[in-house]
This record gives C-alpha cells, sequence and structure tokens, in this order.
C-alpha cells in the first residue's frame, strides 16, 4: 500500500461582519479551499472572524508557526471597518506604515479615473513593515504577502472578482513552490436506489484501501425512496495516474458492493 503523503497546511482567515451575521455567503473561503487543496496543501482551518484588530490577530496568531500558508480576505479597503492589515501587524509584531510600492500601485489607480490621493486612499498603502505589495488588477486596494516564522501571512481584498484575480496572478506562483510537487485528483460515482446507511459499512472498508485518499458520500433526496448518493474520492500522488488510479481503487469497490445491493451506478469520472 502507498504510504500517506505529507502536505503543508493552509489556513484560511475571512474577515468580516456580513459575514457573520449571514448577509454575505463566505463563496471566498469555499474557492480559496478548492485552490489550496488542488495545490497540494492541507486547508487546516477556515475560521471567520469580525472587523475587530484583536479577533484577527488572535486567529492569525494561532495560525503561525502551525499553517505555512495563511491567507486573509476582506477588509482592505478604504473605510473604518477595513482594519485587517492592522491585526496581521498585530499578530507579527510589526508597524504598519506606508509601503512606497503599494502607494504607487494606488495612486496610480486613482489618478488613472483623475481622482486625487485622500488620506482615506493612502490608507490603503499602510502594510506591515517588510511587506511585499500585491498589484490588485481590478480594484485599489493593493494585498500583502509577508513572510514571518516559518510562515508566509497574505491578505486579499473581499470582492471575489478582486480575489480571485490576485490570488491567480500573484499568489498561485509564489506559493507553488512551498507545497510538494503532488497532483490532487477528485473522482466521483453516483449511486441510486442504496440508502446511505446501507452503503456506509462498505465505505468505511474503502477508505482503508488508500491513506492517500478522503472519501465522502453526498447524499442528495431522500435516504429512504429513491436515494441517491454521490460519493467523491480525492486523492493525492507524485503523478496524476497514480493520484487517479488510488481514487478509482477505492470507487470501484464501493461500486462492486452497491451492485451486490441492487444499485444502478453513473459513473462521474475524474476531475
Ligand atoms: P475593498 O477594497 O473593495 O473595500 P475589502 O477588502 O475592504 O475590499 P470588504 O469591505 O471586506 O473588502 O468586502 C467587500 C465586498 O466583498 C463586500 O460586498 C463583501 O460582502 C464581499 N465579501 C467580503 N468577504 C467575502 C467573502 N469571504 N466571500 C464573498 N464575498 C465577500
Ligand atoms: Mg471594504
Amino acid at each position: 500500500m502507498e504510504e500517506p503523503v505529507s502536505k503543508p497546511k493552509a489556513w484560511i482567515i475571512s474577515v468580516g461582519n456580513e459575514l457573520l451575521i449571514g448577509r454575505t455567503i463566505n463563496t471566498n473561503a469555499a474557492w480559496l479551499g478548492r485552490k489550496l487543496t488542488f495545490l497540494g496543501f492541507e486547508v487546516e482551518r477556515i475560521v471567520t472572524v469580525p472587523d475587530s484588530i484583536d479577533d484577527i490577530a488572535e486567529e492569525v496568531s494561532r495560525a503561525l508557526g502551525r499553517a505555512k500558508v495563511v491567507v486573509t480576505t476582506g477588509g482592505l479597503g478604504p473605510t473604518y471597518d477595513d482594519v485587517t492589515l492592522e491585526g496581521v501587524a498585530k499578530a507579527l509584531g510589526l508597524p504598519l506604515e506606508v509601503n512606497s510600492e503599494a502607494l504607487d500601485m494606488v495612486k496610480r489607480f486613482y489618478e488613472a479615473k483623475g481622482l486625487e490621493l485622500t488620506e482615506h486612499r493612502v490608507k490603503m498603502a499602510r502594510l506591515p513593515r517588510g511587506a511585499k505589495a500585491l498589484p490588485n488588477p481590478v480594484g485599489a486596494a493593493p494585498g500583502s504577502l509577508v513572510e514571518a516564522g516559518g510562515s508566509v501571512v497574505i491578505s486579499l481584498p473581499g470582492v471575489p472578482s478582486e480575489m480571485k484575480a490576485m490570488f491567480e496572478e500573484h499568489v498561485e506562483p509564489y506559493i507553488k513552490r512551498l507545497a510538494p510537487r503532488l497532483q490532487v485528483v477528485e473522482c466521483s460515482v453516483r449511486i441510486v436506489g442504496v440508502p446511505e446507511s446501507s452503503l456506509a459499512p462498505i465505505i468505511e472498508k474503502a477508505y482503508k484501501l488508500s491513506p492517500r485518499v478522503y472519501l465522502k458520500s453526498h447524499p442528495e433526496g431522500y435516504e429512504t425512496g429513491n436515494p441517491v448518493v454521490t460519493v467523491k474520492a480525492l486523492a493525492s500522488s507524485h503523478t496524476r495516474e497514480a493520484a487517479e488510479s488510488e481514487a478509482k481503487k477505492v470507487l470501484e469497490y464501493i461500486v462492486r458492493g452497491a451492485r451486490e445491493l441492487g444499485a444502478s451506478i453513473s459513473q462521474e469520472g475524474c476531475s
């Protein structure tokens, strides 16, 4: 049997009162969780905190030393409640100061629109000392990347289009070298006509077949009646072929067991 693979840990810290009161759905965390997983990290925590310097600092401090990569989203803008970088700086024991590269980015953004640099706009260029400013191709607020004590703390804006563009253009190339060269593959099968509780013992045995597979059943509809259960296997290995074959080995075991119980199966393939 293949050995389990060890992956560097990642934490996602989502900042924003609007997330906690349920006004905004945390799509950023889901998107980042998937991205980081497929880059070969083990996402160990997704934590949501209010727009409060102390709460942000508390979670960033907890992540330091445990996570290789810490990504925060939200709270980089010009308003009074945008305090993420103050929280990050506090956790790192660094002062916040105007970063000249970030200031250039903010200046260029507003100059192109014929707007003055105001105090609130300059605020967006205040980063923890020593941070690298990350250009924002969509909006005004630059991101921040700081290396400290074995971790890299990356802060991205809350607006999903800005966050995604910055992650793909600037963060992904930077953090790729921190992850092992792993290929992560997800395969799934859809099982119709057998309740999840009948599949449970089969899934339990299948799970033990490979330490490189994360197996999860996703029931839809009703437990009895016409139950539908999609089973997903996420496998990591050094080549895509090896990852895919681990995932398929586990799913094939489940398919055989489910067929014996009278299920009909549709294979959904791998991505
Ligand atoms: P800006 O620089 O545009 O002010 P910001 O970094 O200050 O961005 P926020 O003020 O926290 O970001 O949020 C901006 C917008 O992005 C809000 O409409 C908010 O609801 C949305 N948003 C924030 N966090 C998330 C998230 N985790 N998932 C989805 N949307 C989010
Ligand atoms: Mg804002």
